[in-house]
């Protein structure tokens, strides 16, 4: 019999009943280190006080007054956002895949504003993920979200990741805009190099394109920048932003420059919860952490020790690791083994981390993971990649 829980994920056989930092208690009791946080969205790790407050605080007051309305708490964040990056305006929505309809909508209606409305198509990359909405699926362009679904939205053309002959050829006078995540996330932890982000947005000024970022996973303080383009040194016309941007409460945000965020004006866009209160509560109490003196530079510090763990795990152990990749704490291990296997053994180790394309494994801690988490996640690691090959380690041999 089909479950009342519509059954659209391969869910694990595991529920938790509360959490503590970057630890969650199981239902049966038992504790769990999560490296995973959610697919990098708890990131103040679980029952965070400044956060539970925020958000009971306002809770208590208002929840939810609609667009009709100012909401000061709106105002209050994207002040702050826009103060913290290179935007002027800011959109707030629901989710990623919201955030990037509209960061696209945006970039159509500027070309068709300023009178070139036959320039609607986006250059996207082999290895995105955007989102499951039916343009979102199609700017992804992964033919296995797509099956079934009927015709993609039209207006999408994929080239190779960190090719940019293949952008150059692909512009053409309908491309109004390039939409590239500084680092894929689901497609394998992948960060484009620093010069093909400067390479494209030297491209898209030569063009007149708008170069627009999904950092929905790798913004908000993931990468040990507030954005993960601070990198590169680049200025984006506009990002997304929203998985850890309120610390698990669902939220997105479209941060915009001038030229295009004043293409859409009152009635051009919206969306009922966007920006409420409450998410805009938890939102600032967020930035509050994150904006804290010397916070994101914690997050590179840790970023770095678990990163150098990882890179000596996986040269003592060739049979099982291939490789490290990532920045700041979004991290890849490369697999020598299934990934979902290693997956598997870690659960078993008591460690949650979140599977992703290129058979890499994510390890995504919370932001606020101590360095003693740290140590003992690469020791169940190390545990768990012994489940997938005993007697792999050449280190444990010398
Ligand atoms: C998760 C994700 C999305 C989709 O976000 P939802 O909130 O699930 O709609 C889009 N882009 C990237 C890079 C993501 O990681």
């Amino acid at each position: 019999m089909l479950p009342a829980l519509m059954p659209t994920y391969a869910r694990a056989d595991l529920a938790f009943e509360r959490g503590d930092g970057a630890w969650l208690t199981s239902t049966d009791g038992r504790r769990y280190l999560d490296f995973g946080a959610g697919i990098a969205t708890s990131s103040l790790g679980h029952a965070h006080p400044h956060l539970i407050a925020a958000i009971a605080e306002q809770a208590a007051r208002v929840m939810h007054v609609s667009n009709l309305y100012r909401v000061p708490q709106a105002e209050r964040l994207a002040e702050r956002l826009v103060a913290a990056s290179f935007a002027d305006s800011v959109f707030f929505c629901n989710s990623g895949a919201e955030a990037n309809e509209g960061m696209i909508k945006m970039v159509r209606r500027a070309m068709a504003e300023t009178g070139q409305p036959q320039r609607y198509r986006v250059i996207c990359f082999d290895g995105a993920f955007h989102g499951r909405t039916l343009a979102m699926l199609s700017a992804t362009g992964n033919p296995k979200y797509l099956a079934g679904f009927g015709p993609p939205v039209d207006g999408f053309d994929h080239v190779p990741f960190g090719n940019m002959n293949a952008v150059r050829n692909a512009i053409t006078p309908e491309t109004a805009g390039i939409l590239v995540e500084p680092i894929q996330g689901e497609g394998g932890v992948r960060p484009a190099p620093d010069f093909f982000l400067r390479d494209l947005r030297a491209a898209c000024d030569e063009f007149g394109l708008f170069l627009v970022l999904d950092e929905v996973q790798c913004g908000m303080g993931r990468t040990g920048k507030l954005f993960a383009h601070e990198h590169a040194g680049i200025v984006p016309d506009a990002i997304s932003v929203a998985k850890g941007i309120a610390g698990g409460f669902p939220m997105g945000a479209i941060l915009a420059r001038e030229v295009l965020a004043k293409h859409l004006p009152p009635g051009s866009h919206g969306t009922t919860f966007g920006g409420n209160p409450l998410a805009c509560a938890a939102a600032n109490a967020v930035l509050d952490v994150l904006l804290a003196p010397g916070f994101l530079d914690q997050v590179a510090d840790r970023g770095r020790v678990l990163k150098d763990g990882l890179v000596e795990l996986t040269q003592s152990m060739p049979q099982v690791f291939v490789g490290v990749r990532g920045i700041g704490l979004m991290l890849g291990l490369v697999c020598a083994v299934p990934n979902t296997e290693l997956q598997a053994a870690c659960v078993a180790e008591g460690l949650l981390t979140v599977a992703a394309g290129e058979n890499v494994l994510r390890l995504l801690p919370p932001l606020i993971v101590t360095p003693e988490d740290i140590a003992e996640a690469l020791a169940r690691l190390r545990r768990a990649a012994l489940r997938c090959a005993p007697g792999a380690d050449l280190a444990a041999a010398k």
